[in-house]
This record gives structure tokens, C-alpha cells and sequence, in this order.
């Protein structure tokens, strides 16, 4: 999918500070991080959303293990919070779907 910016960010044309890769998934720093650590966990593969990629339970499983995988790379021993934004009403904006692993501070309220 040319014109999806996740897509791209995978195949390496639009540059992203990588934290973690895998076979399946790669893991970036978000632009705009809402906590010190904002990462975003995404599988390769392109699928829209977690409701689509509940469908692909070793894919979902992947991102999930990744996630867990960055918070310990990252040092996030007082916790964290992994969301998935899906759709209009959760304001999701790339539809590529990704994980958000935040952390490195009290989080508060739900936020992503
Ligand atoms: P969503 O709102 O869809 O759950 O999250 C999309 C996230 O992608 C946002 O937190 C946004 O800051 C991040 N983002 C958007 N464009 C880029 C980009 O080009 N590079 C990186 N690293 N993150 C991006
Ligand atoms: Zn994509």
C-alpha cells in the first residue's frame, strides 16, 4: 500500500526512529509523543485496525509480545499503558494498525 504511511514507514521510504524489529513487526518512536516514551508497535503486513487483526491471531499475538518487549527495552518498570485507537470516535488517523506503548510517567486519564 504506496500510500499508506505506515506502509512506507516499513518499507523504509520515510525514515522513523526504529527501537525494535522483527520478522513481523517493527516498532518507532511516535512524532508526537504524548509521555516520554511513545512508541508505536506495528506488524508489516498491512491491516486497517485491531478488529481487522484480531482476525490474524499470530500477527496480534506478535505486536503484543513486541510491545511488552519495548517496555522492558525501555525501562518502563513502574508500568505502562498499551491502546489501540480504532476508527472515528477513538480518533484513530493512520490506518495501518499500530499499538501506542506509553510510559515514563504517571499516565492519568486514558490518553493516546
Ligand atoms: P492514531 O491517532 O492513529 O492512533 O495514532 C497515529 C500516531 O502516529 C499519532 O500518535 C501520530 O503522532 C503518529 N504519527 C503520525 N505521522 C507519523 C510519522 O510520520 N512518523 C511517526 N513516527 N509517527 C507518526
Ligand atoms: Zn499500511
Amino acid at each position: 500500500m504506496s500510500d499508506c504511511l505506515f506502509c512506507r514507514i516499513v518499507a523504509a521510504e520515510i525514515p522513523a526512529d526504529v527501537v525494535r524489529e522483527t520478522e513481523h513487526t517493527i516498532a518507532f518512536r511516535d512524532i508526537a509523543p504524548h509521555a516520554p516514551v511513545h512508541v508505536l508497535v506495528v506488524p508489516r503486513e498491512h491491516h486497517r485496525d485491531v478488529a481487522e487483526l484480531a482476525a490474524h491471531a499470530d500477527l496480534l499475538q506478535a505486536v503484543i509480545a513486541e510491545a511488552a518487549a519495548v517496555a522492558v527495552q525501555e525501562g518502563l518498570t513502574d508500568g505502562w499503558r498499551l491502546l489501540f485507537n480504532t476508527g472515528h470516535d477513538a480518533g484513530q488517523t493512520v490506518f495501518h494498525v499500530h499499538a501506542h506503548v506509553l510510559g515514563g510517567e504517571p499516565l492519568g486519564a486514558l490518553r493516546g
